[in-house]
């Protein structure tokens, strides 16, 4: 039929180079494949990069199919400039990835397949040349981790786990108490990976945790090519190391949630580290979970995946109690005589916290630095403080762009009045100068309000003026390579006092700390949010597990005025498995994940209440199955954010099969986003309400 209605040009015996159709991905905001023509002669194969016409420019496309024959009439489809060279053709798995992963978080096939490459792949351009580099592949025999300790018996169990199962899809649970050796564990599993001339591909959280894996990476695999990817990185590093990886040069990628869309053209195992972090899943584009993805990856791959963490998520804890994923377990600190520190809560409603410090913290502080160890003041908030606030009418500082509160930071020099800072929101980056006087009632007494890491800063600066103070948050580490030299410098004593927020609680090994004080636990317990009791324990149990990593045993004191928590005990305990069996007992009670499945629906627009409308009316749009249930659209907690006001809806199933179905009628059947002045976007498995 088509060769008929085609013949002019695609009479295969009177034109030897026959025409062929190709069906190409671009990065254009639609669902669809679309359709050019490319002579017989050239070589060409799905997973190439082809540059099009499309519109007034150019484009990159990367070619899906080779199709026999085209729906539409062959003189209107134009041809393929050319084909693109310079990069590996991208593998059929990882086609079937990106295939995937645009059905399952609802996003156009082609804007998954672009956001996938970097920058420089996706322009016409010619790629960065490099010669090849020195490491090759070939020389890595069978040989252990460089400096790796002899495995203890649950270690070893592990590492011997992992190997029988290395040549075929098998999901792990590598549970591992802070400082257990789980690391050790990797670095032994990916020996053996390297052996067989396989890839390895590491992920890890966001936040400033991948300078020190890296370097402890490097360490043990002297000789072998390690390649880092990451979202900070600038565009030609990116490419080389993608282009190292996709090629195969590199035998190790060691990244956060992005590397999880890198071609691995001999992937033998991927390892999620701390699995359980929130920065694992995506927050805008394709809203994807790269833990997630990585098991999806691993089954295209048919090699193992292991999840580690000290809290796995619940999600995960529940596939390992399901039997879906295996369970490895390390009860004990690797570091023989190394313990797990004693939690204890310090009760705020009988011991008054003047300053924000407890006695009991002050105190326990004084007795480290007198015997010359280190303490981690922790508290989960930047800035000086968080409300700027007039007594006599109530005012307080807010975004005018958001509905949040400004956060009063001061100036960079200690010492200085607070009224010498700025104001800024945490949620668009608004800057804006400190007022004189309160703008509605002229008083010129404007009080600081609760605190943040300065101002605990400036308080143990005039509390404790011999010890040298060191304060970690996003202010003071702007740059990874700065924050890994500070890093580096506490791990060999440098600082006495370590103020810090979450940047300072995970993964790092500082052998000299030996006290941790958590400061404002209580926000999170207060929280409506149903997950903020399983990322508090998470949070507590990782900053907690810093302290005490040698032999000096370490303690940790949290403030509080619920010390009576559930939470507390089974934090005190150690209790991981305790505090995720009652939690999952309340999920499944109140009907949230693991035991449904969840979308929302997420609508922007300048007015909340277009926003509601739009919501109100896509609920009704289509006859919704019994087995997904739509609740009522509500505003975001922040409902402004960054000028725009924000409302959502929530989706539920028993069914991934049934919700995932339903995704995909709606998406379809609701009109453009922006196209009515609102904007939309679905989030599937959302972890973020506010
Ligand atoms: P995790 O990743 O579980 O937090 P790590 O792998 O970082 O734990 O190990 C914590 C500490 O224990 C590190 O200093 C590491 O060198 C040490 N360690 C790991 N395994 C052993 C072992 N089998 N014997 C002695 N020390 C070990
Ligand atoms: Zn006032
Ligand atoms: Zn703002």
């Amino acid at each position: 039929m088509w060769r008929k209605e085609n013949g002019n040009i695609c009479n295969a015996k009177a034109h030897p180079l026959r025409m062929r159709v190709l069906r190409i991905a671009l990065d254009v905001p639609v669902a669809k494949i679309f359709e050019y023509l490319i002579d017989g002669a050239t070589p060409v194969e799905p997973g190439d990069r082809v540059e099009v016409p499309f519109g007034a420019r150019p484009r990159v496309g990367v070619v899906v199919e080779i199709a026999a024959a085209s729906s539409v009439a062959a003189s209107k489809l134009k041809r393929v400039e050319r084909v693109l060279d310079g990069a590996p053709r991208l593998p059929a798995e990882w086609l079937e990835q990106m295939r995937f992963l645009s059905s399952y978080y609802q996003r156009p096939f082609g804007e998954t397949v672009a956001g996938a490459l970097p920058a420089r792949l996706r322009s016409l351009k010619p790629l960065p040349k490099r010669a090849k580099s020195a490491a090759d592949n070939a020389s890595e025999k069978a040989q252990p981790p460089v400096g790796g300790h002899a495995p203890n018996p649950a270690q070893a169990r592990a590492i011997e786990s992992i190997s029988v199962a290395l040549g075929a899809f098998r999901p792990f649970l590598l549970h591992g108490i802070t400082g257990s050796g789980k690391t050790e564990v990797y670095l032994r599993v990916i020996a053996q990976v390297l052996a067989r001339g396989l890839q390895a591909l590491v992920l890890v959280p966001e936040i400033g945790l991948t300078p020190q894996l890296e370097a402890r990476f490097r360490r043990a695999f002297p000789s072998s090519h390690i390649a880092v990817l990451h979202s900070a990185l600038e565009d030609t590093a990116r490419t080389h190391a993608w282009l190292d990886a996709a090629r195969g040069d590199a035998s190790i990628i060691l990244g956060t949630r992005l590397a999880v869309l890198t071609p691995l053209p001999r992937l033998g195992i991927v390892v999620v580290d701390e699995e359980h972090d929130a920065s694992f899943k995506q927050q805008e584009g394709l809203r994807y979970s790269g833990r997630d993805a990585a098991v999806l990856r691993a089954k295209l791959a048919g090699c193992p995946v292991v999840l580690g963490s000290a809290t796995p998520s619940l999600e995960t804890w529940f596939n390992g109690g399901a039997g879906r994923y295996t369970l490895l377990t390390l009860p004990e600190r690797a570091v023989p005589g190394a313990r797990l520190p004693t939690v204890r809560t310090v009760d705020l409603r009988l011991e008054s916290a003047e300053n924000g410090l407890a006695k009991q913290v002050l105190e326990a502080i004084s007795a480290r630095l007198a015997r010359g160890e280190q303490s981690l003041v922790f508290i989960n908030r930047r800035g000086y403080a968080p409300v700027l606030a007039c007594e006599s009418c109530g005012w307080a500082a807010g975004c005018t762009r958001c509905s949040a509160r400004l956060v009063l930071h001061a100036s960079a020099e200690r010492g200085r009045e607070p009224g010498a800072g700025s104001l800024r929101c945490h949620h668009c980056g608004a800057r804006e100068n400190v007022p004189r006087a309160c703008p509605t009632c002229g008083n010129v007494d404007l009080r600081p309000l609760g605190r943040g890491t300065q101002r605990v800063e400036e308080t143990l600066a005039v509390l404790f003026p011999a010890a040298r103070i060191l304060r970690i948050d996003r202010d003071t580490a702007r740059k990874r390579a700065a924050l890994a030299r500070t890093l580096d410098g506490i791990g060999r004593g440098e600082g006495d006092i370590l103020v810090g927020t979450q940047l300072l609680a995970k993964g790092h090994d500082f052998p000299n700390l030996t006290l941790v004080c958590v400061l404002n636990a209580d926000n999170a317990l207060l929280s409506t949010d149903y997950r903020s009791a399983e990322r508090l324990f998470a949070l507590l149990a990782q900053v907690g597990g810093r302290a005490g990593r040698r032999e000096q045993p370490g303690e940790v004191l949290v403030q509080t005025r619920y010390p009576a928590h559930p939470m507390f005990r089974a934090l005190m305990r150690h209790d991981y498995a305790g505090f995720a069996a009652s939690q999952l007992a309340e999920r499944e009670g109140a009907g949230f994940p693991p035991f449904v499945h969840e979308a929302a629906l997420r609508a922007e627009a300048k007015k909340v209440d277009s926003a509601m409308m739009f919501l109100r009316a896509a609920a009704r749009l289509l006859e919704v199955p019994a087995s997904v249930q739509i609740y009522d659209p509500v505003p975001h907690l922040i409902t402004r954010r960054a000028g725009v006001e924000r409302a959502q809806l929530l989706l539920q199933s028993h069914s991934r099969p049934a919700l995932q179905e339903f995704l995909r009628l709606w998406s379809a059947a609701l009109p453009a986003s922006s196209s009515s002045g609102v904007r939309w976007h679905l989030d599937v498995d959302p972890i973020e309400f506010d």
